[in-house]
């Protein structure tokens, strides 16, 4: 008989954020008394989590002009700019800030900053939702946009972080001596933390969430550049195919990915494994 060793490792926290599961609770509360209630972009970046708000009612409309006025809006988790927030005020739209206290936290030290040191550096992704929204929170000429990795920071000014900012990047800033204000969530470091732990102990890792989330994003490129193989997905037939040469895989998950998603994964993980030793036994 052949011997047949398999090993699945769990990270561990699991399940949605402190600010996603807020989102996602103000927004079906919001359904429930509303026939439409629309965003204008995702209320989180999950793909799953959106069909499900979806299904319940949630109008995902991205084009100002077609919200009509007075209607219901849920603005994001990842905040929106003022001056679409003003747009729908005009429309007499009827809002709900379902953004996370945590997203809020970087607005307000970016402009404690601002105040007293006279610029700030941002280090995040200009093109995700989070970063659009914070420069529109701050006077025009009053920050200086460092990219993802923070190359381009003035060291003259101290720097924020977007909230799901591989921590890395603060520490080689705060390392080169630096001014840094950590305004990384909690969510993001201990999903890195936990990554630290499988990339250890596995050959290959699924990271389970959506392209278009900014924590997830960072899970697979660090898993990448300490060159485990990766697949980062939200697709059950995709994960049973990675797996069929892999005999050591981690499974994590980003902030926004349902619980009950992971527990899917696992077990269509066991599943395979359970094949593939069944026919090697035989
Ligand atoms: S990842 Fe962090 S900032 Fe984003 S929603 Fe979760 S807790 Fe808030």
């Amino acid at each position: 008989m052949t011997e047949c060793n398999k090993e699945i490792h769990l990270a561990f926290p699991q399940g949605p954020c402190f600010g996603v599961k807020r989102s996602i609770e103000i927004c079906e509360k919001l359904l429930k008394k509303h026939d439409a209630v629309y965003c204008i972009h995702p209320l989180v970046h999950n793909e799953v989590v959106m069909q499900d708000l979806q299904k319940q009612g949630l109008i995902l409309e991205p084009h100002l002009e077609n919200i009509p006025d007075n209607c219901w809006v849920i603005l994001s988790a990842h905040g929106t700019s003022k001056d679409v927030v003003a747009e729908l005020k005009n429309k007499g739209c009827h809002i709900v800030d379902a953004v996370c206290p945590l997203v809020l936290f970087v607005h307000k030290k970016a402009k404690e900053t601002v105040i007293s040191a006279g610029k700030v550096n941002i280090v995040g992704d200009p093109k995700h939702q989070e970063v659009v929204a914070l420069l529109s929170d701050l006077p025009n000429d009053s920050y200086i946009l460092a990219g993802e990795n923070g190359k381009a920071i003035d060291p003259r000014f101290p720097t924020v972080f977007q909230s799901t900012t591989d921590p890395r990047v603060l520490q080689d800033l705060r390392n080169e001596g630096f001014s840094v204000v950590d305004t990384i969530c909690f969510a993001t470091k201990g999903r890195q933390k936990a990554l630290d732990e499988l990339i250890e102990n596995c050959d290959a890792l699924v990271v389970l969430g959506s392209s278009t989330s900014a924590n997830t994003k960072h899970l697979a490129i660090k898993a990448q550049e300490a060159h485990k193989k990766v697949l980062l997905t939200l697709d059950l037939l995709q994960i049973e195919q990675f797996v069929q040469k892999i005999s050591c895989v981690g499974i994590i998950a980003g902030a926004s990915t349902p619980l009950y998603v992971v527990y899917d994964a696992y077990d269509r993980i066991v599943s395979a494994y359970e094949k593939i030793c069944d026919y090697r036994s035989s």
